[in-house]
């Protein structure tokens, strides 16, 4: 849709010009009314000239586009000014990430705001030395995810809580692996110091086990000994960010046009769409006109973390906008646009494009093309993207895996890593597949119930292999459009061990809680710890209150006994499945 006013310029004709000659064909038009396609195409004609139609916005957003890759080329060094450290706080559950992150924003609020009523608006700025550091207030890796998922990487550095009673646990290994996956530097903090039982020590050795050797140990990891409840070590680790942030130089352009992040967004019923942003480069200013994703409006006013009205907001400083005409999406870009109309124009043609396209993605991998359909893009010439997770038993066979990936790439076929990391699959896992729109591939690891049933719900189509070549054999099968028949393990139950008991002569038995479907003796068992495989094989017995028992249902006890398996732990599980044929349509 276009006026005889936007029009007219484009055809080197005044509206006047226009209005007169569609008055002649018939047509009562005025200069300003929005012209279908069908007539534009016939003022063309008319004027000899070609049409070419373009999706509404997208010429607007070309534009805006250019704008910004323009101005991201000739970054003037002598225009980057110090900007603060971006801190993401992770690590396992209970660690005290959400402690650590109070203690801070209580000792080291900014200067002269003490003794103010913070409130959460999904990133703070600390003090230290006179230098400021930008916290994300959400802890944990979920959201670091999806927002690199999405395309955005604001975290300059990663705080790494370790409890020093309790050590390296799994969502210890799987933060690390997201940190040293977006090739983001890492700082340990060693918490719960205060505890009789803590052993920081033992923190290093497992974490040198994961390849993060402290610098003391004449590695590069800084690792430092904190209590979030006594407040011990804070003040050092805030040196820490600070020493880490001037290696990595961390410098951006205020005068920039202004990029930033929305972090998190909502509708209050008084104010309108809220949303928290951190500004990357540039200043944003109250008044500035601004577009971030499928929203867009005018900056009406800006709060600091305090609730203070604050005029502009520069690089590092995460601030409360309000003025959007809709709740943006938390990892969505927001610009600054040359005027209202531009802004509008991007907003508009985007939220289109959300609608058709079905999904909540703005930017980052959005272009995916699952599996099943690669083939067909291949053959009509377009150069496509498979998006992947991949989730593997360990690190070893994770990297294989990529490794083996990478050289299936074709020019007609690039693959897009969404994400990549060690341990079960998750519903975070799914999530990102989702927004992405990329295929999972597990390798000996198995989707948890709510992960499946996620899967199965949104039809992101997950993959699990045992075999790597299986793995890259059915890609490649994909690619030229024959991936064989596939076989589907059903899984036929599910059983929690919550006890294990020795018995003379037979060994371990685990005694099980039957959480879905039926446990049959003789059946085919996957076992499963923390989400990983590490036991395949067959039910040995089954048996209900000591007697042999040919299938138990759920929400039932029964004991189980492995064949040739004895490792068993309260919390592992034992899936059930068979095998039947997926026929291909
Ligand atoms: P999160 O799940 O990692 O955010 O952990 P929390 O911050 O909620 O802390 C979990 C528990 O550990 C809470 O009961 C805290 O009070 C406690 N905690 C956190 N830091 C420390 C510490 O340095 N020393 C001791 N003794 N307890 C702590």
């Amino acid at each position: 849709m276009t006026t005889i006013q936007d029009l007219a310029p484009k055809l080197n004709r005044t509206a006047a010009d226009i209005v007169r000659l569609l008055m002649m064909a018939g047509e009562m038009v005025t200069a300003t009314q929005s012209l279908p396609d069908e007539m534009i195409e016939l003022i063309a004609e008319e004027l000899g000239a070609t049409v070419i139609l373009v999706e509404p916005g997208m010429e607007a957003e070309l534009e805006l586009q250019k704008l910004f890759d323009d101005d991201d080329d000739d970054e003037d060094d002598s225009l980057l000014e110090q900007r603060p450290p971006v801190v993401t706080v992770m690590g396992h559950v209970d660690h005290g990430k959400t402690k650590l992150l109070d203690r801070i924003r209580q000792a080291n609020v900014v200067a002269g705001e003490a003794g103010g009523i913070t409130q959460h608006i999904g990133a703070y700025q600390s003090v230290q030395n006179g230098r400021k550091i930008t916290f994300i207030d959400t802890p944990g890796h979920e959201a670091f995810t999806a927002m690199r998922a999405r395309g955005a990487d604001a975290t300059d550095i990663v705080i790494l809580v370790v409890a020093a009673d309790d050590g390296v646990m799994p969502q210890t290994i799987e933060a690390l692996n997201h940190a040293k996956t977006a090739e983001v530097p890492i700082i340990v903090a060693i918490n719960k110091i205060d505890r009789e039982n803590a052993d920081p020590d033992k923190v290093r050795r497992q974490l040198t086990e994961q390849e993060l050797v402290p610098e003391e140990w004449g590695g590069e990891t800084m690792m430092v000994e904190v209590s979030a409840l006594e407040g011990l070590g804070v003040d050092d680790l805030l040196e820490a960010i600070l020493l880490v942030a001037d290696v990595e130089d961390l410098r951006a352009n205020p005068k920039a046009p202004v990029r930033g992040l929305v972090l998190e967004a909502n509708l209050d019923s008084g104010r309108g769409p809220v949303a928290t942003v951190l500004v990357e480069r540039g200043t944003l200013r109250v008044g500035d006109p601004m577009v971030a994703g499928h929203a867009w409006g005018r900056v009406r006013a800006m709060l600091d973390e305090f609730g203070n009205q604050v005029p502009e907001a520069g690089p590092s400083v995460p601030v409360q906008v309000l003025g959007f005409d809709e709740v943006p999406y938390a990892g969505d870009e927001l610009r600054v646009a040359p005027d209202d109309r531009t802004a509008r124009v991007v907003a508009e043609s985007r939220a289109r494009r959300r609608r058709l396209a079905g999904i909540g993605g703005g930017t980052g991998y959005t272009g995916g093309t699952k599996l099943e359909d690669i083939f067909a893009h291949i053959q009509s010439g377009e150069v496509t993207t498979l998006n992947l997770v991949l989730k593997a038993d360990v690190q070893g066979s994770l990297e294989a895996l990529t490794e083996s990936l990478r050289k299936l790439e074709r020019d007609e076929v690039k693959l897009g890593f969404v994400h990549r990391a060690v341990g079960g699959i998750t519903e975070s896992d799914v999530n990102l597949a989702n927004v992405s729109n990329a295929t999972i591939i597990g390798f000996n690891v198995r989707p948890d119930r709510k992960a499946r049933e996620i899967a199965e719900h949104e039809g992101v189509e997950l993959r699990l292999y045992e075999v790597i070549y299986q793995a890259l054999e059915d890609i490649e099968a994909a690619m030229v459009g024959m991936l064989k028949p596939e076989f589907e393990e059903v899984v036929t139950g599910e059983a929690e061990v919550r006890e294990v008991f020795s018995v003379p002569r037979v060994g371990k038995v685990a005694g099980c809680y039957v959480r879905s479907g039926t446990i049959t003796r003789g059946s085919k068992v996957r076992f499963l710890r923390d989400g990983v495989v590490i036991w395949k094989g067959e039910i040995a017995s089954l048996k209900r209150f000591k007697e042999d028992a040919r299938e138990v249902q759920t929400g039932y006890e029964c004991g189980i006994g492995l064949e040739n398996y004895q490792d068993l732990k309260g919390g592992d599980l034992i899936e059930t499945y068979t095998i039947r044929e997926i026929p291909r349509v």
